[in-house]
Formats: C-alpha cells, structure tokens, sequence
C-alpha cells in the first residue's frame, strides 16, 4: 500500500456537503484504505475573487492503484458531483480533488505533477496536511513544519467540531 493524500476543496452548491459526499467517495475507492480526513477549513479564494469562500481538508488514503489510475478515480468523483471544466483558471468548482503526495514518488508527465505544483505555497493544503501528519517530509526533502511556518495561515478558518458541523 502506498500512502497518498488528496487536497479536497469546494466553494458551490453546499461546498461542506459536496466535501461529505468527497469523503464517502474516497471511502469507498478500489484497492484502497481511507485512513482520516482532516479537520476543515474555510478559506478566501485564490485567483478571482468574486466567487465563494471555499472549504478545504485533505484525506489520508494507502492505495495499491497507480497514481494514474488514482486520478481516474478522483476526476470520475468530481465529475459525478457536478465539476464543469472551465477555461477560467481558478474559478468557483463544486469539487476539486487534487493529489497532492503519492509516497515519494515524483512524477511529471503531461496529466500528473506529484507532489502538486501548489502544494509548498497553499495554506489550505498545508495546514490540514499537518493536521493529520505534522512528522511529515517530502520527497525533495522540506519537512512540512517548515513550509507551515513559512505560510501565511491567517485567512484560513477552522470549523470547528466535526465536518458535519452546520455552515454558520
Ligand atoms: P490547481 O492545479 O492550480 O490547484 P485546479 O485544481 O483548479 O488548479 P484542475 O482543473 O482541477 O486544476 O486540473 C487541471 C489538470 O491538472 C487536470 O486535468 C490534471 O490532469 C492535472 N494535474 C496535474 N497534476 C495533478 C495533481 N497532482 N492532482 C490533480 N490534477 C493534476
Ligand atoms: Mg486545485
Ligand atoms: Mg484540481
């Protein structure tokens, strides 16, 4: 089994309903055990701002399918919960399902970046990932913590309780 973490996030049609469903999705992948989700985050978007506020977690996920075939799973997941592909970069999506860490492996060819591009500068993805594994190093050899304190944290806003909690 190989351990893998997905970067979940979503800013329409009940953004922390959409991560629910997410999180059922990944639970029942092929091939793979889902260890944890995050604790959630609300956060201000990137890129165009006159869109909603997002929320974020990232799951915890051993697979024994290829990074590739990892993919397929989680674009299917987004395109059954309503993604539409836009040309506009970064605008608003019900579902976005990114991979972030696939064990050490580094892989760039034209469908996979792993580690995710993003991942190193995001404090959406960086926080919850500490949150489930604050140890962590990665491939090229950062420990996560460093990144962490490197990162600009404050417009990130937990939720508190569990992500069944109610949007205020
Ligand atoms: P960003 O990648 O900056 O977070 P985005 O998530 O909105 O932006 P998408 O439209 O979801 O971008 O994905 C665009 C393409 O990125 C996908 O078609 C996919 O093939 C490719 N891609 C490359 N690396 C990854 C990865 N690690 N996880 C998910 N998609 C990836
Ligand atoms: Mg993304
Ligand atoms: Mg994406």
């Amino acid at each position: 089994m190989i351990r893998t973490f997905i970067a979940l996030g979503a800013n329409l049609a009940d953004p922390l309903g959409q991560i629910e469903r997410a999180v059922a999705a990944l639970q029942a992948l092929p091939d793979s055990r889902f260890v944890a989700c995050s604790p959630l985050y609300r956060s201000r978007p990137m890129g165009p701002a006159d869109q909603p506020d997002y929320i974020n977690g990232v799951a915890h996920i051993e697979t024994r399918l290829s990074p590739h075939a990892l993919l397929d799973q989680t674009q299917r997941i987004e395109l059954e919960q309503g993604r539409v592909r836009k040309a506009e970069r970064w605008g608003p999506r019900t579902l976005d399902l990114d991979l972030l860490l696939y064990g050490d492996e580094q892989i760039d060819d034209e469908r996979l970046t792993v580690p995710h591009y993003g991942m190193k500068t995001r404090a959406f993805v960086l926080l919850p990932l500490f949150d489930l594994a604050p140890h962590l190093v990665l491939p090229c050899g950062t420990a996560l913590h460093t990144l962490v304190s490197a990162c600009d944290c404050s417009e990130l806003e937990p939720l508190t309780g569990s992500f069944a909690t109610p949007t205020p």
